[in-house]
């Protein structure tokens, strides 16, 4: 289903700049539809955000393909997520054939979005939680992206980096972010690169928002 609106995002991505054919493939397959309430499947591959309850959004396709792009993965690495929501960028990284651990800070997505990786056989690994402190178990990871709008860098998260890999985070306050890429080069020695105007619910949490 949708394959022909599929293909078409697919181009709009690729003139914004999306050249990592990984993640362009993994938009050919990945029916964002599956990620949206039935009422709003027709709109599932226009490149906007939706609405997906609880007050929260599923991220535009464009800002998705973008982050995950900054990762700058290999198949197999080791991927945190921090803000679950809907589960499609987990899904996205998942089909790209990575190791995905994942958490959400509300219940109620969470075991939505785990009922419907189970039904779909989607394999990541969901924990429900505080991410701003990452998932220390499974540390240290080749990429983090966090899908929500933080107040600052976590230090918590910028531990769990393998060195030589890339945390993509949005920083600023509640209504407008700038897009942040730090890269670890060595223990304790960052590089930041900053991309500006992008808009994300918050991250709340201890090293994030107060609710
Ligand atoms: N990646 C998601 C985008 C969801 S919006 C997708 O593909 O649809 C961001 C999500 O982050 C929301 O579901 C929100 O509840 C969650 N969130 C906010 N603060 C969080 C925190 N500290 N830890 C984990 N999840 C958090």
């Amino acid at each position: 289903m949708f394959e022909s609106e599929r293909k078409e995002l697919v181009e709009k991505l690729k003139e914004r700049k999306i050249t990592d054919n990984l993640v362009l493939d993994a938009f050919l397959r990945v029916e964002r539809h599956l990620f949206l309430p039935k009422a709003l499947e027709s709109h599932a591959y226009r490149d906007v955000a939706l609405p997906i309850g609880f007050g929260q959004t599923i991220s535009q396709p464009f800002t998705v393909a973008f982050m995950t792009q900054e990762l700058k993965l290999q198949k197999g690495a080791k991927v945190l997520e921090i803000g679950t929501g809907s589960g499609y960028q987990a899904a996205i990284l998942v089909e790209m054939g990575m190791k995905v651990f994942s958490i959400e800070r509300q219940f109620d997505i969470y075991a939505r979005t785990r009922a419907l990786f189970d039904e779909k056989g989607i394999h990541a690994l969901l924990k429900f939680g505080d991410g701003t402190i990452g998932w220390e178990e499974f540390a240290p990871y080749d990429g983090i992206i966090v899908t929500a709008g933080s107040p600052s860098i976590p230090n918590s998260l910028k531990k769990q980096l393998v060195v030589g890999s890339n945390l993509v985070i949005p920083v600023g306050d509640r209504s407008s972010q700038i897009l942040t890429v730090i890269t670890k080069v060595e223990e304790n020695i960052f590089n930041q690169k900053e991309i500006p105007s992008f808009t994300f619910v918050p991250l709340i949490g201890r090293e994030g928002w107060e609710s």
